[in-house]
């Protein structure tokens, strides 16, 4: 059975924070987005401006948090930090606003799930830092207009698609977070090893990079679960034997899927002779909601290029057929 610990959207840990970049300079990978935001918030402390609204979407685990984090230390302001659910009524998001204290950053998670009530709160106020408040009811309501300090709103989604487009146009910076290459993971890895005060073999830490689903946070986790090994059987030290026996007996294979990602791979295979088979169906079959399938396993599983999306459902490509050890269909293979 899968560790569900090792699952990139499980519970939100108190104790990575030890690992988390503090600067954009210690910020490893994104190469793109860490260039352009050094540009937009060199420029909003030039001009002495809050910095644009930004929007981070991508995969869990990527770095969204994070970023939103080092932007408000990097701009020298105070940092709040809420979700989408947790914003139920439009009072709560008001009283966050006017709290803020000017150029202050404001990072709501799962942006994607903010109620339409609040969201049309949110738009004066993103807009022209100003809030529009209905006091009373009835005949007695009226409309009162609240000035806000200007902010910064940085938003995380996991699912761009869900975003209203008024919402999604309100953010002057949107940036696409992608899957850590190998290489970046490796320096992540080492960092964070060195951190916790082991000693890893370099072919050690790149073991772990590689089994990481492309993802900081697996690798974090999968850095201490190898780590206990190497206290308890391998005289503290982190070599590739090590880390490799750890992360298959973790049930970790050699791409970096776990127990969950094989079973939806090999019920496409197994069930529907490698499809397509609609979402709706994987999900009834796997008694996995279909958001955690598309937000979690489905991503890395598309960018390795094992499945396909196609408009009749998901379909298992050549390298999903072999990575299972089995035959590749005559229609698939070249
Ligand atoms: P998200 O908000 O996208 O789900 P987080 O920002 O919470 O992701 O990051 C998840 C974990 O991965 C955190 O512990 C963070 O320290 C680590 N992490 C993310 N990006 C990086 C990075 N570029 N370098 C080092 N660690 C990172």
């Amino acid at each position: 059975e899968p560790d569900p610990t090792l699952r990139p959207e499980a519970l939100p840990e108190d104790h990575d924070r030890a690992l988390r970049p503090q600067m954009l300079g210690d910020f490893v990978g994104q190469a793109e987005a860490r260039a352009n935001l050094r540009i937009f918030i060199q420029s909003a402390r030039q001009r002495g401006e809050a910095m644009d609204h930004t929007l981070f979407h991508g995969p869990p685990g990527l770095g969204k948090t994070t970023l939103a984090q080092i932007m408000a230390r990097e701009l020298g302001v105070g940092f709040r930090m809420t979700s989408g659910p947790v914003l139920a009524k439009a009072g709560d998001l008001a009283a966050i606003l006017t709290n803020l204290e000017a150029r202050d950053v404001l990072f709501i998670d799962e942006i994607h799930r903010l109620s339409p009530v609040v969201e049309e709160v949110l738009y004066p106020a993103l807009e022209d830092f100003e809030l529009d408040l209905v006091i009373g009811e009835g005949p007695a309501a009226r409309t009162v207009r609240i000035e806000l300090q200007p902010f910064t709103l940085v938003g995380a989604t996991t699912r761009l698609g869900l975003l209203t487009t008024p919402l999604r146009d309100r953010f002057g910076i949107p940036t696409r977070l992608e899957f850590y290459t190998v290489e970046e993971l490796h320096m992540i890895v080492t960092r964070n090893a060195e951190k916790l005060g082991v000693q890893a073999e370099s072919d050690g830490a790149l073991e772990i990079a590689r089994r990481a689903r492309g993802t900081p946070r697996i690798a974090g986790r999968l850095l201490r679960r190898v780590v206990d090994f190497a206290v308890v059987e391998g005289g503290g030290h982190l070599t590739r034997k090590l880390a490799d026996n750890a992360l298959t007996r973790l049930g970790v294979d050699e791409l970096g899927l776990d127990g969950a990602d094989r079973r939806y791979l090999r019920l496409i295979a197994e069930n529907y002779g490698g499809g397509p088979v609609g979402i709706e169906t994987i999900s009834a079959a796997l008694s996995e909601s279909r958001d955690a399938l598309e937000e979690v396993i489905e991503p890395f599983l598309l960018q390795q290029g094992l499945i396909q999306r196609t408009p009749r459902g998901r379909m298992l490509a050549q390298k999903g057929w072999t990575h299972l050890g089995l035959a590749v269909p005559r229609a698939l293979g070249q």
